[in-house]
Order: structure tokens, then sequence, then C-alpha cells
């Protein structure tokens, strides 16, 4: 039974060392049943730390955690499952040879014996993923079969299987694209509806807004804000007690656009039916334009259209004095565009390919010699660019996927710069970038600018499209509702816009 009148765990000062490195200095933390709490901190803040000891993995050096009312007293993850609580860890922990069935009763009694046990386990297997909305995933399929969204799945049910009052889930969504975070949003849901409260670990602040009730921030090992609301904590906020930095520092100073400077993208009145229509601006050399809006408001497909992935319906988009052909991405790229775009891991990078691959990517033609490709042109080029952007580690042999997500994100960065782009459409470019890493990026599209490039940005963030930018188209549901210096408008005004444009 849960006592409905406290926190379901309560923790107090909790200090955790490992061979005289303090992962965790002091760490203040509760849950109430059927909340989604929400640990906000960046890399080795604790966070991993914290949740091991939660789940009987690391033993507590000092401090006090109460569990339901009583002294957690665990000293094994068999321990914290028989109190309720499961964890789902970064690295997930499913046994490829087995089958989904199996995985998720494994270590249970009924996982023993012969014909008749084998069929009830399918059974319950088959009623937990309908509870998590997977009915179609087969209990008998082997769990190597399956995509790491699936995995994923798995590892619930076999949590769900259990009696559980908590569930962890340390950076579910890392492995995950758009439309399997949704899927595990929608969990998550059914999960707290059902008085399951869960801890959902995380460094991605938009996934914080649309699911999480209340935040704890991690940094250094310590608790720097505890049981914060999600929905009113605002993100300079939330990234000042992450970093110890404030926005302002975060945000590199606009240089001023010569007055001479060309305009370098022109797009008028540019309409595709059902999901945007007439939009209009320009775009200088130097400048940066942010598309600032709620998620399906017509950015991302403004930005793909732009690129000619789609095509219009009306409308025209020209480099310096040349219009595009309409729906070409070849007429764009050859015109001095390029796109990186939101999803990173399936639209943009070749994960398993070495990093000078994914650089050379869209310069086939130059690096190939004599219909070869020239590996040691590549690497040279791509080692210039791995010095001009700082990329990390320096090492062009790299496969892409082994980058930290700001480190991807310079990797389709770099793909443009050598391939001689001048207009630059980034979207999304800080997601899944650590909070501390999201200066450095700032720093180089600024840089970028700077050096006469021209770029627009879309971003979830309102305040990261304000602080980047030197213009801002507010939209909202497919329309520009207003073009305006970011220095003239604030995160509520572009909020008041949106209600409005909405209202009218
Ligand atoms: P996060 O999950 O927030 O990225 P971690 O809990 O993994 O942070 O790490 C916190 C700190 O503890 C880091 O400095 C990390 O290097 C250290 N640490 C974590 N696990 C171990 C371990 N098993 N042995 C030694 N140091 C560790
Ligand atoms: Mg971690």
């Amino acid at each position: 039974m849960i006592k409905v009148d406290q926190d379901l765990l309560r923790v107090r000062g909790v200090t955790k060392s490992f061979a005289g490195v303090r992962a965790l200095k002091g760490v203040e933390l509760d849950v109430r049943p059927g909340e989604v709490h929400c640990i906000l901190g960046q890399n080795g803040a604790g966070k991993s730390t914290l949740i091991k000891v939660l789940a009987g993995v690391y033993r507590h050096d000092d401090g006090d955690i109460i569990w339901n009312g009583e002294p957690f007293q665990v000293s094994s993850p068999q321990d914290a499952l028989a109190l309720g609580i499961a964890t789902m860890y970064q690295e997930l922990d499913v046994v490829d040879g087995l089958t989904v069935a199996e995985n998720i009763f494994l270590g249970h009694e009924i996982a023993r014996g012969g014909f008749t046990r084998q069929a009830t386990l399918v059974r319950r297997a088959r009623e937990l993923m309908k509870r998590l909305g997977h009915g179609s995933l087969s209990p008998t399929t082997e769990v190597g079969q399956l995509s790491a969204a699936n995995k994923q799945i798995v590892s619930m049910a076999r949590a769900l299987s259990h009696d559980i009052k908590l569930i962890i889930m340390d950076e579910p969504s890392a492995v995950l694209d758009n439309k399997e975070v949704e899927n595990l949003f929608q969990v998550v849901r059914e999960l707290t509806a059902s008085g399951i409260a869960v801890v959902y670990i995380t460094h991605r602040l938009e996934e914080i807004r649309r699911i999480g009730d209340r935040i704890t921030v991690l940094k250094d090992g310590r608790t720097t804000a505890s049981g914060l609301p999600a929905a009113t904590t605002s993100t300079s906020e939330l990234i000042h007690l992450m970093t110890g930095r404030d926005v302002g520092n975060v945000f590199p100073p606009a240089a001023p656009i010569p007055a001479d400077a060309p305009v370098a993208l022109t797009v008028e009145n540019l309409t595709l039916p059902g999901r945007f229509e007439n939009v209009s601006f320009t775009v200088r050399a130097g400048e940066i334009v942010g598309l600032a809006g709620l998620v399906g408001s017509g950015r991302t497909e403004i930005l793909e259209t732009i690129y000619g992935a789609r095509r219009a319906s009306a409308g025209t988009v020209r480099v310096g004095d040349s219009a595009l052909r309409p729906g070409s991405v070849g007429s764009a790229v050859r015109a001095g565009i390029g796109l990186t775009p939101e999803e990173r891991k399936s639209q943009g990078l070749i994960g398993e390919q070495p990093i000078f691959v994914n650089v050379t990517l869209s310069s086939f033609e130059r690096m190939a010699r004599a219909g070869f490709l020239d590996e040691r042109a590549e690497r040279s080029v791509t080692r210039e660019q791995i010095s001009a952007l700082d990329l990390r580690p320096a090492d062009p042999d790299r496969p892409a996927m082994t980058l930290s997500g700001g480190n991807q994100q310079k990797i389709l960065l770099a793909r443009w710069l050598v391939h001689g782009t001048r207009i630059l459409l980034l979207d999304e470019p800080t997601r899944g970038v650590d909070v501390g890493a999201r200066s450095e990026i700032y720093g180089l599209i600024r840089r970028l600018a700077a050096e006469g490039n021209a770029v627009v940005v879309v971003s979830s963030e309102i305040e990261e499209v304000l602080g980047l930018s030197d213009t801002v188209l507010v939209i909202s549901d497919g329309q520009v509702l207003s073009t305006v210096p970011s220095d003239q408008i604030d995160e509520h005004g572009v909020l008041d816009l949106i209600m409005k444009g909405a209202a009218a």
C-alpha cells in the first residue's frame, strides 16, 4: 500500500564516492506517487550514480533515504525490485538471445518449468505488451531482432511484470527518434495515470516541458534545486542551475551586420498547402534569422521547402538574383544552400561511418580523382574542419556515432562548409546537445555568420531563437505573425503573439 499522505521517496544529503572521486556530494530529492519527476544535469553531474543507488546497484556512503515512510534498506537490485523500484538503464539490459517473453520474466519463479508455464508466460507477456500499447509485438520474437525503441518497451514490460511503484528511466530518449519519443511519452502517461511514479532522467529541456511535473537539478554531484514546477520554471533558470552560468553569457554577442551586406536569400510568398502560407523574409550575408514557434507550427517544413526537399505550390526562393527550381534539392545545393536536419541520427549522419566520410559526403565530385574516392584528400579536408570547428575527438577515422551530440552537429556543419555552402538552414541545432556544450555551438553559428554566411535557425526553445538570432519570425499555424529584431521582443512577447494568433 502506498501511504498517500507522504512522499513515495525521500532522499536527504546522500553522498557517494568511487575511489576518491565524489560522485554525489549531498543529493536531495522527493518523489510523489503518480508524478513524472525529471532529473536534469550535465554529463557527469551524478544522475546515473544517483539512480544506481536507488536501484540497489551501489550503496550510498552517507545521508538518508526514506521509501514509503520506512528507511530504505536495499543491498541488491532484487531488494529494490521487491520494494517496487524498477530501473531502465541507459545501456539497456535485455538479453538478445532470449525471446521477448523470456526477457520479461527473467528471474521470476514462473519462468521455470514446462510447456504450460511457457504458454502462461507468453499470454502474460502479451497482456503487458498490450498495456504498453505494443500489442503487435510478438512475445516469441527474439529480442536481438528488435529496434532500440522496442527493446526499451521490453525493458519496461519487465519492470511492469513486478508490482512496482516507481520506475526510473535513465535518458530513455537518447536512442529514440521523434515518433518513438512520442510513443514513450504515451506510455509514461499511462503509467502515471495508474499511480506509478516515474523518475525521468534527461538533459533535454524540451522533453521536460512536455512530460515532466517537477524537476530536480544536479550539478557536480549536488542538488542545485529540488522539486521545481516543470511548467513554469524558465529555461534560463534551468540552464543557470545546471551550469552555474547565466544565459546572457551562454549566447555570444551579435556582430553588427555591415550596411552593405547583400541579401543572400529571399523567400517570397512561399506556400505549401495545409502546412504554411505566404511566408516571406530575407536573410543578408552575416545575418541569423530565427524561426520561433511551437512544435507543429510549420518551421521544419519551411526549411525543407527552401531546401527543395518539398515542393511549394506557390512563391519563390531566390539566392542572390536567381530563383531556385521548386522542389529540387540539387538546385538549392548548387546555389549554396545546406540543411542540417532535426533528426541527426536518421536523416543526417551515417553513424557507423568515420567522421571523414560524413564530412565529405556532399562533396564526392571534388574528392573523387579519376573516378575513385581519394581517401587521403578526404582525411586532409576533414582535418582542416576538425581544427576549424574544434571537433573532438580530433580523429577523422572515429565512427560518427561515438561522438557527443555537439560534435555530431559539428560534423554536419563541416560537411556544408567543405561543400562551399553560404546559406545554412539549421533545424534544432542543439537537439540532444548537452546544455554545457550548447554555448560552443552558439559561438560557432555566430562565427559562421560573422564570416559572411546567411543562417536560418529553427529551435523549439524560444529563448534559444531569441538569443541566437538577429531577426525573429514568429510563426504559428503556418503563418508568419511578426518579423522583429530579436532585441525588441522577449519570450513572453513571442508567446503572446502566438496565443493571440491562435485566438484570431
Ligand atoms: P551523469 O549520469 O549525470 O552523467 P554519473 O553519475 O555517471 O553522471 O557520474 C558522476 C561522476 O562520478 C563522474 O565524475 C563520473 O566520472 C564518476 N563516476 C561514475 N561512476 C563511476 C565509477 N563506477 N567509478 C568511478 N567514478 C565514477
Ligand atoms: Mg548518465
